[in-house]
Parts: structure tokens; C-alpha cells; sequence
């Protein structure tokens, strides 16, 4: 199809990016996908590599990369997200944020692309304010083990904001609160993953902390109508612009209402709290509202039983047995 728009989502075959290249077929683009595999996996995007409308191309975005071609919109999501993960190269994790964003910049320009950078409410650090907006600066240490995703995803933000002011680039800025859902990795030490396969394992739960630290969790698919929403928005909206759920909850009643759900009897066991843990984080998303007209509309219970589904066909299919021998 000649008018056929394409576009690129780095990080494609991660969580996020594997339900928004879903969702882009769905709206009728050609989808490229860019993934190093680093903590992506082909398992997220394996329903849709025959389709004649997607591309996988394995590739790390620190490394330039040319493609022959027309290129309509870039959805920069390439960066290991987990703690876990993301603190265990934290040269490449800063790295992947600014060179790697960079790369995808000059890439949007030479195609006349334009581009949305996937930035994360960790820009917002430890908050001193217990409801972030975007125009709170944040509370951000410099040199702790966060700092390579933090610092790496604030510098992107600023490089994207720069390329608009000194080349005209149609840029946009999302920030992610977290997101939960079908296609999280059973092993990244993710909280809402991690509990629910503790929980359907029999495994104790691990709660850093006291547990009364808070998240506020947003379910895949509100987050990714908001993604292509900011996207749609008119060339003068850069953002940055939250996107999340702003109900929140505890840690220890997350691992409540997981319990309750699995109808599991796992015990709670109670560790150490990472440094730099932030204490609370709950996104302002008026101005979502406001440009995007988007909020939510998948609660935690209707969320999380959509989760607990993907994670039981995951634990009982074939690759229960790999799973459950290396966990
Ligand atoms: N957490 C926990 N047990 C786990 C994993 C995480 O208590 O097994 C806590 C973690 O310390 C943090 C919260 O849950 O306070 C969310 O952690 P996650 O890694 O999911 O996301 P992030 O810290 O990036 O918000």
C-alpha cells in the first residue's frame, strides 16, 4: 500500500513495545521493530512475525542504525526498564537513553519523522511531593544505583526538548508511571510480576521494606492509548505529559490483593529496601485529560485478573517447567 505509514518502535519486542507495535497494526501502519533483546524477547512479538506489515530487526540503538525507506513516526521505548535490570550495566543503561536517543533523533530528521521519547516518572526521582505534575523537578540523586536510568531518561528528555528548539523536530515527551500486564518478564523484579509469581508458586513474598511505600499502577493498554494519543497531537504539543493510573495503593495491599486473587497462601517476607526506593509516586495526569482527553479505564481488580490469567497460562504451558527450574 502506497499510502501506508510506517513506524518505528525501539524496544519493540519489550513489554510495552510489543503491545504498542500490537496496536499500531492494528491502526493500519506498517510496523518496524527494534529490539537489541537485551531484556526484550521474541516471545512478545512472535504472533506477529509473518505478517507482511512487520519487521523485527535486532539491533542496539547506541549503534546508529539506516534504513532505506520511508519512516512516518518513531516511538523511542529501547531502554531496560526494571531496577533489576537496568543496574546491572549502568554505562549501557545511560548509554541506550542519550546516544541511543540521540541516534533516533538524527534518524527522525533525515526522514522527516516525528519522533516520541518514552521517558519515565523516575525523572521525578524520590518525590518530596506525594502527587508528581510535570512541572515538579524532582528529587534525583546523581550518583546512587537508580541514577544511570533516572539521569540517562532526564538527559533524553533535554535532548529531545533541544532538537526541537535548534531543528524544528516534531518531538513528544510521555513520561510512564507504572504500567502492569500481560507480556511483563516473569523475572525482572518487577513488584506486580514479581508478587503474582511468587504468589501462583507458592513462594513467600518478598516485600522491601515496611510495605508501605506506594505505587500507583496503570494497565497496559490505558498506557498505550495515551502513547498513541500524544503521538496524534497537534506539532506544537511537546510535552512532557504523565501517563498512569493515579489510584494507588501500598505495596503490602498490592500483595493483599494478589494473595486474594491467586487464592494463594504464600507468606509475606519482609527485606531490606533498595536505596533510593522512592517512597510515593502517583501522577498528576490532569493535563492527559486536558491534551489527550485519556484516562483510564482498567481498574486494579479487572487489571490484575487479566495478569494473574497470563501468568497461569505462562506457568502451566511449556515454558513452565524452564521457568519454575531457573526461578
Ligand atoms: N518491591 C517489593 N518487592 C518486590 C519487588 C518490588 O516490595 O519483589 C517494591 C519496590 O521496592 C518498590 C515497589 O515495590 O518500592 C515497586 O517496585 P518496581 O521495581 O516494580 O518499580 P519501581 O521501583 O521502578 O517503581
Amino acid at each position: 500500500m502506497e499510502n501506508q505509514q510506517t513506524a518505528i518502535v525501539t524496544g519493540g519486542a519489550g513489554f510495552l513495545g510489543s503491545h504498542l507495535c500490537d496496536r499500531l497494526l492494528e491502526d493500519g501502519f506498517r510496523v518496524i521493530c527494534i529490539d537489541s533483546l537485551l531484556t526484550g524477547s521474541l516471545d512478545n512479538i512472535a504472533h506477529l512475525v509473518d505478517r507482511p506489515d512487520f519487521q523485527f530487526i535486532q539491533h542496539d540503538i547506541i549503534q546508529p542504525l539506516h534504513l532505506p525507506g520511508r519512516v512516518d513516526r518513531i516511538y523511542n521505548l529501547a531502554c531496560p526498564a526494571s531496577p533489576a535490570k537496568y543496574t546491572l550495566d549502568p554505562v549501557h543503561t545511560f548509554n541506550t537513553s542519550v546516544i541511543g536517543g540521540q541516534n533516533m533523533l538524527n534518524m527522525a530528521l533525515d526522514k522527516g519523522a516525528r519522533i516520541l521519547q518514552a521517558s519515565t516518572s523516575e525523572v521525578y526521582g524520590d518525590p518530596s511531593v506525594r502527587t508528581q505534575s510535570e512541572d515538579y523537578r524532582g528529587n534525583v540523586n546523581t550518583v546512587g544505583p537508580r541514577s544511570c536510568y533516572d539521569e540517562g531518561k532526564r538527559a533524553a528528555e533535554t535532548l529531545f526538548h533541544d532538537f526541537r528548539q535548534r531543528y524544528g523536530l516534531i518531538t513528544k515527551i510521555v513520561r510512564i508511571f507504572n504500567t502492569y500486564g500481560p507480556r511483563m518478564s516473569a523475572d525482572d523484579g518487577r513488584v506486580v510480576s514479581n508478587f503474582i509469581v511468587q504468589a501462583l508458586r507458592g513462594e513467600d513474598i518478598t516485600i522491601y521494606g515496611d510495605g508501605e511505600q506506594t505505587r500507583s499502577f496503570c494497565y497496559v493498554e490505558d498506557l498505550i492509548r495515551g502513547m498513541c494519543r500524544m503521538m496524534d497531537t497537534p506539532d506544537e504539543i511537546a510535552g512532557p505529559v504523565n501517563l498512569g493510573n493515579p489510584e494507588e495503593y501500598t505495596v503490602n495491599e498490592l500483595a493483599q490483593m494478589i494473595l486474594r486473587k491467586t487464592g494463594s497462601s504464600s507468606k509475606l517476607t519482609y527485606r531490606d529496601r533498595p536505596i533510593d526506593d522512592p517512597y510515593h509516586r502517583r501522577p498528576d495526569i490532569t493535563l492527559a485529560r486536558e491534551l489527550l482527553n485519556c484516562r483510564p479505564r482498567v481498574d486494579i481488580s479487572e487489571g490484575l485478573d487479566l495478569t494473574i490469567a497470563y501468568f497461569r497460562d505462562l506457568l502451566l504451558g511449556p515454558g513452565q517447567l524452564r521457568v519454575v527450574a531457573g526461578g
